[in-house]
């Protein structure tokens, strides 16, 4: 069978370097030009003066990914706090109630804090640190990428400042007195909708006031570069290590892979580690809401146009009056107009491609998953699940799809028992 030969030449080669063509560990077809451009997409800042701080952090990032003792530190707390290697799992119940191809799960979900932002979150304030900086500053939407961000902060005794809309800190109470416990501090920001939007505008507006002493500390892949390098570049260590465990656990490649897209951080990590591997399908599920047919969905990628969010270029749902729409997802870690710049070229280069789940199809495979293999997902990662479990239908059982299980949904239990029948 030609499968098991690929199989065993795949074994032979080193699986950690096989597919990174350059020594920075990042694939070619996701590294920004000079200008932080990916094809047309991404872009540097205008600004001047973040401009110049964004070239700061910039110059930081490439220093400290050669740094030996950065590279140590980063080895031992993967390892020793955030629990990596995350196993990859086969879903066999799972697979045989789809009654086609194997499902494989890598489990980001049981990393320290539940998903896969703990990665980046490291990293970023690990290079705040090196900068010199004492205090790192974000916006949160659901108050997930705010838990990641204080736990690091925590971890290494640097302050941080969350900002988060009155809306969102009343809708994600248990997120926000993790944060307090952790020791961030919080700043309500009550203007316009009172959301992430505004959140965002005004976590720049105090980093602007304290270029010196702070740095910003994104949420997903995507901003101005070079949020998006730095990001992937943390995220990488998932599809690195899927790769290689999951050539040793089946002796042969999956046929495709499958992410979620909010932001696009852990789809990239995932995709990264096979953006060498043009067998592999990389399949990346944006939430398609109420239907792709109403107003009221995030698909970005499906049905968005190309143009400008927050200081970078990338596919964006826009309103009737050209501004980034209002978009809704059942996920709201999924709830954002816009995408990162990588997955607007690898989608524009067919390099991969970008499928949607509905909020119903998520909620089923939300439920499905707990309750064929006993593992409650985040709702986030329940579109790529229902994905799987749509595709795997159609498959043999002797291929293989690898989701990225990007985070376990105890957050979501209350949503989902007001919505479900579990009667049923
Ligand atoms: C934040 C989040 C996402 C979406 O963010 P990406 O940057 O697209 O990965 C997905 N899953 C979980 C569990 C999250 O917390």
């Amino acid at each position: 069978m030609t499968t098991e030969n690929t199989a065993s030449s795949h074994t032979t080669q080193n699986h950690n370097t096989k597919n990174v063509t350059d020594s920075y560990g990042l694939h070619q077809s996701i590294l920004p030009s000079n200008d932080g451009l990916y094809g047309e997409f991404g872009g540097k800042i205008a600004h001047p003066q973040l401009a110049q701080a964004m070239s700061e952090i910039e110059a930081g990032f490439r220093n400290i990914i050669k740094d030996d003792d950065f590279i140590t530190e980063m080895q031992r707390l993967r390892e020793t706090y955030v629990g990596r290697p995350s196993p990859i799992f086969h879903a066999r119940r799972l697979s045989a109630h789809c009654g086609g191809a194997q499902i494989y799960f890598k489990r980001e979900d049981l990393n320290h804090t539940g998903a896969h932002k703990i990665n980046h979150c490291l990293g970023e304030v690990l290079l705040a640190k090196k900068l010199g900086k004492t205090k790192v500053i974000a916006e949160t939407g659901a108050g997930q990428h705010g838990v990641a961000l204080a736990t690091a902060a925590a971890l290494m005794g640097v302050e941080c400042e969350i900002h988060m809309g009155v809306v969102d800190i009343k809708k994600e109470h248990p997120n926000v007195s993790r944060m307090r416990i952790l020791g961030a501090n919080i700043v309500p920001v009550s203007h316009g909708a009172g959301t992430l939007k505004e959140a965002v505008d005004s976590a720049f507006e105090t980093y602007l006031n304290e270029l010196d002493t702070s740095m910003f500390a994104i949420g997903s892949a995507l901003g101005p570069a070079p949020y998006p390098e730095i990001v992937s570049y943390f995220q990488s260590v998932i599809g690195r290590e899927a790769r290689v465990q999951f050539l040793d656990a089946t002796g042969k490649l999956p046929d495709k892979v499958v992410a979620c897209v909010g932001g696009g951080s852990n789809a990239i990590g995932l995709f990264s580690g096979f953006l060498g591997d043009n067998s592999v399908e990389k399949i990346g599920v944006e939430p398609a809401g109420e239907g792709l047919e109403t107003a009221n969905h995030a698909a970005t990628m499906t049905l968005g146009v190309k143009g400008e969010i927050h200081g970078f270029k990338c596919y964006v749902l826009l309103d009737k009056d050209g501004e980034p729409a209002s978009v809704h997802s059942i996920a709201s870690g999924l709830d954002y107009p816009g995408v990162g710049p990588q997955h607007s070229l690898l989608k524009d280069n067919n390099l991969a491609t970008y499928e949607s789940a509905t909020d119903a199809e998520c909620l089923e495979a939300f439920m499905a998953l707990s309750r064929l293999e006993g593992i409650i997902p985040a709702l986030e990662t329940a579109h790529a699940i229902a994905y799987a479990m749509r595709a795997a239908k159609d498959m043999s059982p002797d291929e293989t799809i690898l989701v990225n299980l990007s985070g376990r949904g105890d957050k979501d239990i209350d949503f989902v028992l007001d919505k479900v029948d579990l009667s049923k």
